[in-house]
């Protein structure tokens, strides 16, 4: 089958008269459960729930390896690097100095105090290879976020089987329909669900795909034990926008793209990165393992004036953090600071909006600068 007609399918029950296609969301504290443990598939709320097992069967099928989700991206982050590291002296992470801010302050902070050695090295030129020996995990996140930059899944993962050490991609951006870490040999495919795999903006949510079912137990252990588990109203509203996901990939990818190729052609902008434009210094690792390149366009304006007037002007275009739904948005990503970048750069997120109303808006608001 095709992946769209995978995402509309995903999860779903067999379909029986009178019954709904996804079922409704389960709210349970507790079940009903006499005699013996084992003997009933559900228990109590916090080891299982029935919708979010539809949603981890719709994951699994779709990553390709058993899928457990979580309370936020973070929590799904958190997991894999507690079960794989645990808070112990001698283990080496391996990380992007690129990669997503709050995943880097969790491995500096709360694992590298533990007596995790936390090595970074940049995601541009594959950098992180130079860092492999000795290691236990190592991260990758490709394209990177917000500064988009990539690297070859396939080789450092390679490399980092031959230290034996293991490998987790942070999938979020591209989700697993852009590219599909368990297939180019990751251990681990890591999702935030909160942006383009759910894609409206209304929930947070993760998830973790792993290559085999001895490390998802091990996963779903932590989550039980540590207690992020996902609300199934969350995890229903993310089963339901699933269906959607390639319409708005594709949407989102078609208006991400005309949106970098306008940006270029404006004296205002100093420069533009998307990696499905053919210069961009990403395109060439970006065509080999991604299917869509994704909905952010990273670029500059000349200072924090310009930027924020820009911003302002803005009309269609929503001001706000994150990325990946159906409403474009954008912000002034040095306002958060922790990331290399200079103070007019600015994230932008297509939507699913018709495209020329984007490239309308951006164009008068480059104007107003
Ligand atoms: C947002 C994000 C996370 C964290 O996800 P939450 O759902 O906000 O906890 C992790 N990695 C990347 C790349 C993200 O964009």
């Amino acid at each position: 089958m095709r992946d769209g007609t995978r995402v509309v399918r995903a999860g779903l029950p067999k379909a029986s008269e009178g019954e709904p296609f996804l079922p409704g969301p389960v709210f349970a504290g507790t079940y009903g459960f006499s005699g013996e443990t084992g003997t009933s598939r559900y228990t109590y709320g916090r080891y299982h729930n029935p919708t979010w097992s539809f949603f981890e069967e719709a994951l699994t099928e779709l990553e390709g390896g058993p899928a457990v989700v979580f309370s936020s991206g973070m929590a799904a982050v958190t997991a894999v690097l507690g079960s794989v590291l645990g808070a112990r002296t001698g283990n080496v992470l391996v990380m992007p100095s690129d990669g997503y801010y709050t995943a880097r302050m969790l491995a500096e902070g709360y694992f590298a105090s533990h007596g995790v050695e936390v090595r970074k090295a940049p995601t541009a030129g594959n950098a992180q290879a130079d860092q492999l020996e000795g290691a236990t995990l190592v991260w990758l996140e490709t394209p990177s976020n917000p500064c988009l930059e990539t690297c070859d899944l396939a080789e450092l993962i390679g490399k980092a089987h031959k230290q034996n050490a293991l490998v987790a991609v942070d999938n979020t951006t591209p989700t697993v329909l852009g590219q599909q870490p368990l297939m180019l040999g990751a251990d681990f495919s890591v999702s935030s669900d909160s942006k383009g795999l759910t894609g409206h903006s209304d929930l947070i949510l993760g998830h973790v795909a792993a290559r085999g079912q001895e490390w998802a137990d091990r996963l779903r252990a932590f989550r039980t034990q540590q207690g992020a588990i996902p609300g199934p109203m969350e995890v229903w509203l993310a089963h339901r926008s699933l269906a959607t996901l390639e319409m708005r990939v594709q949407r989102q990818c078609e208006n991400a793209m005309n949106v970098a190729r306008y940006l270029g052609t404006r004296t205002e902008v100093l420069s533009v990165r998307y990696p499905g434009l053919s210069r961009d210094p990403s395109f060439g690792i970006a065509s080999k393992q991604m299917k869509y390149f994704g909905p952010i366009v990273s670029f500059v304006l000349e200072d924090k004036e310009k930027a924020d007037r820009f911003l302002t002007a803005c009309k269609l275009v929503i001001t706000a953090t994150s990325f990946g739904g159906v409403h474009s948005t954008a912000e002034r990503r040095a306002r958060w600071g922790g990331d290399a970048i200079p103070a007019g750069f600015i994230r932008f997120s297509a939507g699913c909006e018709d495209g020329e109303d984007i490239v309308e808006d951006l164009s008068q608001a480059l104007d107003a600068v």
